[in-house]
């Protein structure tokens, strides 16, 4: 068996691309069950109002379940919110509720507005994780700028179809005003190709053009387009559970594995 090192202390990977669809919240959830499944304390922070991480990963979300929303805008503690994955050991969720798609606005006039899960992170013992993915919603606005903000990496991914690098540049620009103004530590660690059609030439020429503009930050592994991906959320749980042997699940395997090892292997 293979070595899954532990880091030595709790990475806090950030998912983002404000482009909707290209699989942030299915990377997060794969990517933390499978760390989870190989021996990791996993934190999922669903930082998306539409809930699709918690929902993958079984956790309640409905409007009563205390969330995010209640740790961004009435300052409860992490602690009070954190749940376990029903279906995973080591792993736990931070759920998100339909009440955060009004955090977008009401973070506007609250105080350190770009800081607040920031905050909430450094106040919660986050070293009882190996890792914390923050799952961020589609766009750039305020929820995303706090994941920047509360994340030391940011892991991108990236679909293989012909638009997937539109967009791109803004995001970095954002990073790089989040570095320049606000966290000083953020990185992009890793990149993630996507839904990979392996019948297309177009996919390949994405792949290409990725790796030759971001160098080895690009994880070797890439996601193919599964059809078990996409069923899984519909029964709450990872494609690590619900077909392990899917060509998907070996893949998110892969990925993590990667991850693990800080990036890229060979
Ligand atoms: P995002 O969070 O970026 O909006 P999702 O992770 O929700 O994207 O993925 C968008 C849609 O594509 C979802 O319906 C998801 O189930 C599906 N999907 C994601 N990855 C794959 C894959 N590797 N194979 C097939 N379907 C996928
Ligand atoms: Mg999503």
């Amino acid at each position: 068996d293979r070595e899954w090192p532990r880091p030595d202390h709790c990475r806090v990977v950030t998912i983002a691309n404000q482009k909707g669809g290209v699989g942030k919240t299915t990377s997060s959830v794969n990517l933390a069950a499978s760390l989870a499944m190989h021996g990791a304390q996993v934190l999922v922070v669903d930082l998306d109002p539409q809930g699709n991480a918690s929902t993958a990963l079984g956790v309640e979300h409905h409007a009563e379940v205390p969330s995010i929303y209640e740790v961004l805008i009435e300052d409860m503690p992490l602690d009070d919110i954190v749940v376990p994955a029903p279906e995973i050991p080591n792993l736990y969720c931070a759920p998100a509720t339909l009440n955060l798609a009004g955090a977008e606005i009401e973070l506007v006039s609250k105080v350190a507005r770009e800081s607040r899960l920031r905050r909430a992170l450094d106040a919660y013992d986050t070293n009882k994780f190996d890792y914390v993915l923050i799952d961020c919603p589609p766009s750039l606005g305020l929820l995303t700028v706090n994941a920047l903000v509360g994340g030391d990496e940011l892991l991108i991914p990236i679909q293989c179809e012909y638009y997937a690098l539109e967009g791109l540049g803004q995001l970095i620009r954002t990073v790089d005003l989040v570095k320049a103004h606000l966290n000083q530590k953020l990185r992009v660690s890793t990149i993630l190709l996507t839904m990979y059609d392996a019948r297309t030439r177009l996919a390949a020429q994405v792949a290409e053009d990725v790796r030759s503009h971001f160098g080895d930050v690009v994880l070797n592994t890439v996601i193919p387009r599964s059809v078990r991906v996409s069923e899984a959320p519909s029964y709450g749980q990872s494609v690590m559970t619900y077909d392990p042997g899917s060509s998907g699940a070996l893949a998110y395997s892969e990925a993590a594995y990667e991850m693990a090892h800080g990036g890229a292997v060979q």
